[in-house]
């Protein structure tokens, strides 16, 4: 219904606005089921008293990003949030276009892992590349797909636009080629402290990717699903 259709203007007493919570509510026709529909004249949020479809309440978006960092499967979230698999794969897609990538500050030390990964079946093989930021341990900077240089270089790229300072990497040979030699060191966990996040941080993506490559089946929820892991 567009804003410019004629309402009701009695303002509702036991109605109040789900998203605001004010009282300025009133009627605005009914749906297509025949359902009351409501209008916030505060914040323009357009609702009905009881949804059948789960997917429409507003704390769904919360509770799938919630679910998702316990890195619960899509099957399993979608059965709890009690909506189908399709519309959570849209939706997922859709919050982690929403999430806008951290800002990178300069001359900061990193360390480089990747993980070797597949979609679909065994053969097809991937990776996912992926930069710590030391001091913080927050990812700063991913990437998913072939195993090649390529993939590597996306994310080592952004880090030598932020000036880093030192980027701590494995014995893999492709970075020696990758990355300037006074920059790099393959020397990689000065302390057990680090390597001890360290090991936490992949346990869990390793789990995290397991599940839902299992059950989405393509990269773009697979990148969707890291996106929502790491920087919300
Ligand atoms: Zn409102």
């Amino acid at each position: 219904m567009s804003k410019n259709s004629t309402w009701c203007s009695r303002v509702s007493d036991d109605v109040n606005c789900p998203k605001c919570n004010e009282k300025k509510v009133v009627k605005n026709g009914r749906t297509k089921n025949y359902k009351q529909q409501y209008y916030c004249k505060m914040c323009c949020h357009r609702f009905i008293e009881s949804y059948t479809n789960q997917a429409y309440k507003l704390n769904t978006n919360k509770k799938i990003i919630q679910l998702t960092k316990e890195g619960l499967g899509i099957r399993s979230t979608a059965r709890i949030l009690n909506i189908s698999t399709t519309t959570l794969l849209k939706r997922i897609v859709s919050i982690a276009s929403s999430i806008t990538k951290p800002i990178i500050s300069k001359g900061k030390t990193y360390e480089v892992d990747e993980l070797c990964t597949y979609i679909r079946h065994k053969k097809n093989y991937i990776w996912l590349v992926y930069a710590l930021e030391k001091n913080s341990k927050k990812v700063v900077s991913f990437n998913v797909g072939k195993r090649t240089n390529k993939t590597l270089n996306r994310v080592l790229e952004t880090l030598k636009l932020s000036d880093a300072k030192k980027i701590f990497t494995d014995r893999l040979k492709n970075y020696r080629y990758l990355i300037e030699e006074k920059l790099h060191s393959v020397k990689r966990f000065g302390t057990n402290h680090i390597e001890r996040k360290n090991l936490t941080l992949r346990t869990h993506l390793k789990r995290l990717n397991r599940r839902t490559i299992c059950f989405s089946k393509s990269l773009v929820v697979f990148t969707a699903v890291l996106k929502i892991y790491f920087w919300t």
